[in-house]
Parts: structure tokens; C-alpha cells; sequence
């Protein structure tokens, strides 16, 4: 069976009237990565009442939706959502997304921590792998997960907020999709660096270095009113199978 992946938002920093910022649902694993602002549309597409979701870091982006997980867990829509995350980032949300002031109720949810580099089994065919990503300011965290079935293995890894360093090509070795940020297309290197984010050949040249199958660039420049922020047509003269992600995609990821 293919690994069911949804991307419900694909816009980095903030919403515009195309993107929302980053969450990628796996409805048969319950299974859910990051809390941006597309979190809203969870809800309705979850498979099961019960719900993972790993942070990659707390940048605002990627927590801001965490806060409408409450209405589905009232209407028990949700009976039980498990929040996993650094103890930093987990402190984060709940010191300052959290923090009365800002949103005044108590969410009903499980907390736990990851830290450093490790792996969950989510049923007896899935495995989640993390690796944290050092380059962004306050770091990230790299996430892959494997289904093995038959002793076939497929995967699918998922990267932001992250410049290519290097430090993460071992870990998306052989993907069959690979989920990476390109927040801006190669002009804008300088910023890029200084911001810690990635750049469009750069992204492009590692899917050919990690020997990945397919790819879906995500968190985009939303400032960027042209349909295509990052020039798709060069990076597929570097690596053919790219594409440019929009909120609602869908893959069903076979090996
Ligand atoms: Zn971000
Ligand atoms: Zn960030």
C-alpha cells in the first residue's frame, strides 16, 4: 500500500489568498507535521479521532494553527491529540503562543518531548526518524518516515527551515518523496543565508545528491505574486521529477 501524504499548507511566514503556512497530514497514520495556519483544515480529513503531530520548531509559522485543535477536541471530533517537540519548542507554545493573554483557554493535549536524533514506530509497518537541522535560527528538525511492507521500503522525508548544509542529505538518502522547503529562488542567496533558508539550485542539486525519486517544493515565499516563486523550470533542469506545491496535494507514495 502507498503512504497517503496530504500537504494542507505550503507557504512559509504567512497566509496569502493561495498559501497557508506548513502542515503535512498522513490521515492513515494519524499522523500529522507542523501547526501553521493550515491547521484549521485537519479536522476534516483526519481518519481516525486520535492525532500526532511533531513541531518542527516554533517559529510562528509552524505552531499559529495549534490553538484551532481546540474546537475539534470539544466537539470531539479529536478524543485524544498528542503535541510532540523539543522541550524548547514545546516551552515556547505553551509560554507564549499560549500564555493567557494570548489565547486564555487550556488545550486538552498530550505533550512529549524529542530530543536530539531518534525514531517512534507508529504501528507494526511505520517508523518516524528525526534529525535536528542546526542552520536555521533556533534550529529545525528533519523527519522521515518509513514504511516497510514485504521488505519493501518507502519513504517519504520532510525539510524546513533549513539552508543545505549538508548535514541532512544521509538522512533523506533514497526517498521516494521529498518533502523540502525553498523559501526563495536563487537571486535572493544573500537572504536566503542570512534567514537561514534555502535556495532553488541548492535544493534541487541535493535531491540529485540524495538520490531521491520525486520532489515537492513547500514553504514558499508568500510576498511573491508570480505563480511560480522559485523558477520550477530551471530547478527541473537540475532534477526532473520537481514540483511546486499547493495547498490540498496529494501523493500516494509507493517504493
Ligand atoms: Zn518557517
Ligand atoms: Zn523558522
Amino acid at each position: 500500500m502507498a503512504i497517503h501524504v496530504e500537504l494542507l499548507g505550503t507557504g512559509g511566514y504567512y497566509a496569502n489568498d493561495r498559501r497557508h503556512t506548513p502542515c503535512v497530514l498522513f490521515p492513515e497514520l494519524s499522523l500529522a507535521l507542523d501547526g501553521g495556519s493550515s491547521l484549521f483544515r485537519i479536522a476534516d480529513r483526519l481518519k481516525s479521532s486520535e492525532l500526532r503531530l511533531f513541531l518542527t520548531h516554533a517559529h510562528l509559522d509552524h505552531i499559529v494553527g495549534l490553538p484551532y485543535l481546540l474546537m475539534p477536541l470539544l466537539l470531539k471530533k479529536l478524543d485524544r491529540v498528542t503535541l510532540h517537540g523539543t522541550q524548547e519548542t514545546l516551552d515556547a507554545v505553551h509560554n507564549h503562543l499560549l500564555s493567557t493573554p494570548v489565547f486564555p483557554v487550556a488545550i486538552p493535549w498530550e505533550c512529549e518531548v524529542i530530543s536530539g536524533t531518534g525514531s517512534l514506530a507508529l504501528d507494526s509497518q511505520h517508523t518516524l526518524f528525526w534529525q535536528p537541522l542546526p542552520s536555521h535560527p533556533g534550529g529545525s528538525m528533519a523527519y522521515r518516515i518509513e514504511q516497510v511492507q514485504e521488505s519493501r521500503k518507502t519513504i517519504v522525508s520532510y525539510i524546513t527551515d533549513t539552508t543545505v548544509d549538508g548535514t541532512y542529505t544521509a538522512f533523506i538518502h533514497q526517498s521516494d518523496l521529498l518533502i523540502h522547503e525553498c523559501n526563495f529562488p536563487d537571486q535572493c542567496a544573500e537572504l536566503a543565508e542570512k534567514s537561514g533558508h534555502s535556495i532553488a539550485s541548492d535544493v534541487a542539486h541535493l535531491a540529485v545528491t540524495a538520490q531521491v525519486r520525486q520532489m515537492v517544493v513547500v514553504h514558499v515565499d508568500p510576498s511573491v505574486k508570480e505563480e511560480d516563486p522559485v523558477g520550477i523550470p530551471e530547478m527541473r533542469l537540475i532534477f526532473p521529477d520537481t514540483q511546486l506545491g499547493v495547498d490540498g496535494l496529494m501523493f500516494d507514495v509507493d517504493s
